[in-house]
């Protein structure tokens, strides 16, 4: 959207109607889990506009629980076998929206679930949830995440701007050493500015010992 979106507020509802971007299977590209097999729900909306952002999040529509789970029940089978039993919840911000209930149905029906949150929303949902949390800087600095979802967090991860101050660093955000944290270099959609942004996140990675996450689906052209 390159920071062309509205900055949208919680999505009320009980949770048997999401607003949905778009569900698809794909390999998951980035984090802890790269190279899965996975399905990617994108909701609708999100309460951030980061100039930097490339993903399409503002042309949802209002789907019902039920369809949502059918289809990705459909989505990760092939020949009637299940292939993929990883769900990856990203958005726009998935925690605008009551997605409890999603998390439940899935957990139900055995797939690892993981969310993608920009950590400025918080809501309880099922244990089992991997929550990957990659906070943005707006131009007015990084706030430390609140103690509930640090608690709840697998991994932090960091996007690395070699050009840009608010993006040239770890800030801290209040982790602990035993949080994972990894760093991402910015898709910035220049070549140069590429090269310096993978160059930067590679010294931050083995300088301090981060882990170096690279978009690898956009490397293997998939969403
Ligand atoms: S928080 Fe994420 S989805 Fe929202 S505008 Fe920023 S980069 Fe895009």
């Amino acid at each position: 959207m390159f920071g062309k979106n509205p900055k949208r507020g919680i999505f009320k509802s009980d949770g048997t109607i999401l607003q949905i971007e778009e569900i698809f299977p794909t390999l998951q590209g980035e984090g802890p889990h790269v190279g899965k097999p996975a399905i990617f729900i994108r909701l609708g909306g999100c309460n951030l506009a980061c100039d930097f952002c490339d993903t399409e999040f503002e042309s949802f529509k209002e789907v019902q629980l039920d369809e949502i789970i059918d289809e990705v029940t459909k989505l990760a089978k092939r020949k009637g076998r299940r292939v993929s039993n990883l769900v990856v919840i990203t958005g726009g911000e998935p925690f605008r929206q009551p997605l409890e209930k999603l998390c439940d149905e899935l957990v139900a029906r055995d797939f690892l679930v993981q969310i993608e949150t920009n950590g400025t929303i918080f809501r309880k949902i099922n244990e089992k949830v991997e929550i990957i949390c990659s906070p943005k800087n707006e131009g007015n600095g990084y706030g430390r995440l609140r103690d509930d979802l640090l608690k709840r967090v697998m991994a932090l991860k960091f996007l690395i701007s070699d050009s840009n101050k608010d993006y040239y660093d770890v800030p801290d955000v209040g982790q602990s050493k035993d949080i994972p944290v990894y760093v991402q270099p910015m898709d910035e959609y220049d070549e140069d500015k590429n090269r310096n942004n993978l160059e930067q996140a590679k010294k931050l990675a083995l300088e301090k010992g981060y882990y170096l996450s690279l978009q690898t689906h956009k490397i293997l052209g998939l969403r």
